[in-house]
């Protein structure tokens, strides 16, 4: 490895003893790169490397990173104020946020609910779906389905809904209420849609309607809990469904929302209306943690239909810096011809990655939008990889059987192909 101990910095060895990482042990702790510093599509080491970023820092740096007008909206705002409460307070920033999200969100979305983090709204989405069945006096319509390999985040209301194999259901079995799990379409959108992809949910609402509060699902693209891409029809198919049975429909665009699949928010491909949506990761750019629920007229009408409010209020809710890094970076995407872009990265995921398909070790090869997955047959080494794309020059982390991109939008075709051939490298390696 061309960074030897002495150009480490000092900090480190602490960090290493006493930092946790995100789900890494912290007695066996795996290798960890010190970053100094990020612009454009590259982040650079603390030993002076500098690496392109396939991952837009879990999907949300879409313009990559120290972006002078992003820069620009949170030093304005923070000469105006970083934070007030928001209970009994309102701000600018916040309103034209919610604004302009709700002219973005998919028609029918009127209110706004501003969380900090991808899980909490996902917590608020839930919340709202039982507040609003038992405010029509239905306290039995308090269970969630789903499908199985979804990924809602890591707080214990998201986690009931996550992945029962890989969601780490076996931790906690007996504290997570027990909700249904139907099973995942397995169409891959280039094949014909066939109705026998639903039917295990078909089943399943049919049977429970009485019990189902809300329908929770991740629109077309299941990241974290697989990377999985299915069909519009499946959405559609599900939303009537959901409307003959008197479900809600929460869509999870955290992952999907602003442009990453092609469309603003995945569920326009189906030409679906939830009744609430969750989004957050890229709403700021990658700069502050930030999420929203929105939600229709109906389901705000309904939760509050039993003389109740709704009973959440994160400290940090609608962050003015994250309100107004949020505005800024929406209107630098809509500015840009994001579409062009996305579909740009698309062809060349698609073009270069197809040299992976005669890999022995790789089992699958998948481009949506500006996502390219490389699932090898077996579980990669992370460690191994990593070190492997480190010294091509880029970097992504994989996980499970998975190798696999989400780049800025901003990223070069020439960057871009530094990163696909890194992938080849690393998969034909077979770790
Ligand atoms: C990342 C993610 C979450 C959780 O968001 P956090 O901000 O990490 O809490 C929820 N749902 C989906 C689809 C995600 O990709």
């Amino acid at each position: 490895m061309s960074s030897g101990a002495g150009t480490q910095p000092e900090w480190l060895n602490f960090e290493q003893q006493h930092v946790w990482h995100p789900y890494a042990s912290m007695l066996d702790p795996m290798p960890v790169y010190p970053v100094r510093s990020a612009s454009g599509v590259e982040l650079e080491l603390e030993d002076g490397r500098r690496l392109i970023d396939g991952m837009a820092s879990w999907w949300c740096a879409i313009h990559g990173y120290n972006v002078p007008e992003l820069n620009q909206a949170i030093e304005d705002q923070l000469q105006r104020m970083s934070h007030v409460m928001f209970g009994g307070l309102a701000h600018e920033p916040a309103a034209r946020l919610a604004s302009l999200l709700l002219q973005l969100a998919p028609e029918g979305m009127q209110h706004v609910f501003f969380a900090d983090s991808g899980s909490v709204s996902v917590e608020v989405a839930i919340k709202m779906a039982l507040q609003y069945w038992q405010a029509q006096g239905r306290k039995e319509k308090s269970r969630l389905l789903t499908i199985r390999h979804g990924y809602h985040g890591d707080t214990f209301g998201a986690m009931a809904v996550c992945d029962p194999v890989s969601g780490m259901h076996h931790l906690f079995s007996g504290l997570l209420p027990g909700h249904y799990f139907a099973d995942p379409p397995t169409a891959r959108t280039d094949e014909e849609w066939d109705d026998v992809q639903i039917e295990s949910f078909r089943a399943l609402i049919t049977e429970h309607r009485h019990e189902i509060a809300a329908v929770i699902l991740e629109p077309l693209v299941q990241g974290a809990g697989g990377m999985r891409f299915y069909a519009p029809e499946f959405l559609q198919q599900v939303s009537l469904l959901c409307a003959e049975y008197d479900v809600l429909l929460i869509v999870d665009e955290i992952a999907t929302g602003f442009g990453r699949t092609g469309t603003m928010f995945a569920c326009e491909k189906a030409g679906i209306f939830p009744d609430i949506m969750c989004i957050g990761k890229a709403l700021t750019g990658g700069y502050i943690s930030m999420a929203a629920v929105l939600t229709s007229e109906k389901v705000c009408r309904g939760v509050h239909a039993g003389g109740d409010v709704l009973m959440h209020g994160p400290t940090f809710m609608a962050n003015p810096l994250a309100c107004a890094v949020a505005l800024a970076s929406i209107k630098l995407l809509l500015a840009g011809d994001w579409q062009g872009r996305v579909q740009a990265i698309e062809r060349q995921l698609s073009d270069e990655l197809a040299a992976c398909r005669a890999l022995d070790g790789v089992a699958d090869v998948r481009v949506k939008g500006a996502i390219g997955v490389l699932e090898m047959k077996q579980a990669v080494d992370v460690a191994a990889v990593q070190h492997t794309l480190v010294e091509a020059g880029v970097w992504l982390r994989p996980f499970g059987k998975l190798i696999y991109t989400m780049p800025p939008y901003v990223m070069r075709p020439d960057q871009l192909s530094l990163l696909t051939s890194a992938m080849f490298d690393a998969a034909s390696h077979g770790h």
